[in-house]
């Protein structure tokens, strides 16, 4: 068995901000893999996806882009590479290709159980990814049998479909980039909408991650929500990280042939229904971002930038009024489904009683109840960006002074019962 005082699973974002942060303070670590760095970056996202966050945006403890496209956006080498150099550049003891098979309490500490060596560890983080399982809703297995089934993290690009027409359930980032690339690609596409987050790209003449980050609305903590738990569940910002910075919403994918439609509900017969709410989800996301405008133009006024002049809003719910609510799947000719219906956590490994009765990680902050186990990268961990490599920073930071704490404390009773022998055990 090998010993080491933090193991930390997992080598994406999170995983190397606190191998980062661990290194600055000077605690012995692994970060271990079972893929390689940067793996779902590399082997679980389509060929064409680029960053929706601009390149400026890939801020992490101890480093920056630092190319000559600030305002760009990265493609999936791009992340690979940046990645890569990242580990590189405060050399990260990564272990790739090794999965961590079983995580259990082990005294004060863990046992880490690996397809390679059994570890040791006082503490443990960890880093696995929010973005772990693509969830897809018991409806999927009402289609018929010759329907093909696939989820954004196995597609790669539209050839890679039956030749047909497709219908895409979620009308978030990736259902948004997925419809866009296959109508783009000459296929007929309906894409079912459900509760949904729009964004402009652009705002009166900035990206509109440049003014969320200014005004800190993207810093804002768990404490000055209402409810962390439905802001937990909020769909993801309907942007794309396009070179032309254009704006991808549900208005131009049905100007350019798109069928946008409700929620699905159901399936029977090879037919789907989809509720008539799309008047109602489409209402409710120009609400959110007309209010999150008039905020950006308080802003704007109160610190008196220059800025390019506020247009007239653009609701697009009345737009939608009287959209379908069934579609036959082989009349339309319709051979596959998409799931860009969201992700849920797994973790099969952790043999510790943390998790809550949906299989989450029970964590306040990333702290979690069992002492020295700690979680990171989850969506809204600590904060709204908790998620986004721009935001996993400050998490891995505040995480690590706890990491340092328990190590501490530990430490000082390993050596306590050493000193006091026998006398300490009877006592406790
Ligand atoms: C399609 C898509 C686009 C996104 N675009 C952006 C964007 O533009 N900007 C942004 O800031 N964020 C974006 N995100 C969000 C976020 O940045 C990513 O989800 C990111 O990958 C999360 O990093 P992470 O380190 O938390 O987890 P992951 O990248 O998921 O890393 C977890 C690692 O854990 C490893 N692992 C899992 N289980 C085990 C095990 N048992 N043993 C050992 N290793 C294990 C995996 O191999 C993986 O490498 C996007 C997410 C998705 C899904």
């Amino acid at each position: 068995m090998r010993r080491v005082d933090c193991v930390v699973i997992g080598a994406g974002q999170a995983g190397l901000a606190m191998s980062h942060c661990l290194t600055t303070r000077g605690v012995d670590h692994v970060v271990l893999d079972r893929g390689r760095v940067a793996e779902r970056w590399r082997s679980e996202r389509w060929e064409s996806l680029r960053l929706l966050t601009p390149n400026w945006q890939s801020r992490l403890p101890g480093f920056q882009y630092d190319g000559d496209d600030p305002d760009g956006f990265m493609t999936m080498a791009d992340v690979v590479a940046y990645f890569e150099r990242y580990a590189a550049s405060f050399g990260a003891p990564v272990h790739e290709q090794v999965e961590v098979t079983a995580v259990r309490l082990d005294g004060d500490g863990f046992r880490v159980e690996t397809t390679a060596d059994t570890w040791q560890a006082a503490t443990v983080v960890v880093a696995t990814g929010y973005a772990d399982r693509p969830w897809v809703p018991s409806l999927a297995g009402r289609f018929p049998g010759h329907i093909a089934h696939l989820v954004p993290t196995a597609y790669r690009r539209p050839e890679q479909l039956p030749e047909g027409a497709v219908l895409v359930v979620g009308a978030s980032a990736s259902g948004l980039q997925l419809a866009d690339e296959l109508n783009r690609a000459g296929r007929a596409v309906t894409i079912a909408v459900g509760h949904h987050t729009r964004l402009p790209r652009r705002y009166r003449g900035l990206d509109i991650l440049r003014w969320l980050d200014w005004m800190g609305v993207l810093d804002e903590s768990v404490d000055r929500v209402y409810d962390i738990e439905i802001s937990r569940e909020q769909p993801s910002l309907q942007l794309v990280g396009d070179p032309g910075h254009r704006t991808l919403d549900l208005s131009g994918l049905r100007a350019r042939g798109v069928r946008v439609v409700g929620r699905l509900i159901d399936v029977d017969a090879g037919v789907t229904q989809f509720a008539d709410d799309l008047v109602a989800t489409t209402a409710a996301a120009d609400i959110k971002m007309a209010s999150l405008q008039h905020r950006i133009d308080r802003f704007i006024a109160a610190h008196d930038l220059a800025a390019e002049p506020a247009l007239p809003f653009a609701p697009q719910c009345l737009g939608f009024a009287g959209a379908d609510t069934r579609l036959d799947l082989d009349a339309s000719s319709t051979r596959t489904v998409l799931w860009a219906t969201g992700f849920r956590r797994h973790y099969p490994w952790l043999q510790i009683p943390v998790l809550d009765d949906r299989g989450e990680i029970r964590h306040r902050g990333g702290i979690t109840p069992a002492p020295g186990l700690y979680v990171l990268g989850l969506h809204f961990l600590r904060k709204r960006n908790s998620s986004f490599i721009d935001g996993v920073g400050a998490d891995a930071e505040a995480l690590c002074t706890h990491v340092k704490q328990r190590l501490d404390e530990t430490h000082t009773s390993n050596a306590r019962r050493k000193t006091n022998g026998p006398r300490t055990e009877a006592v406790a």
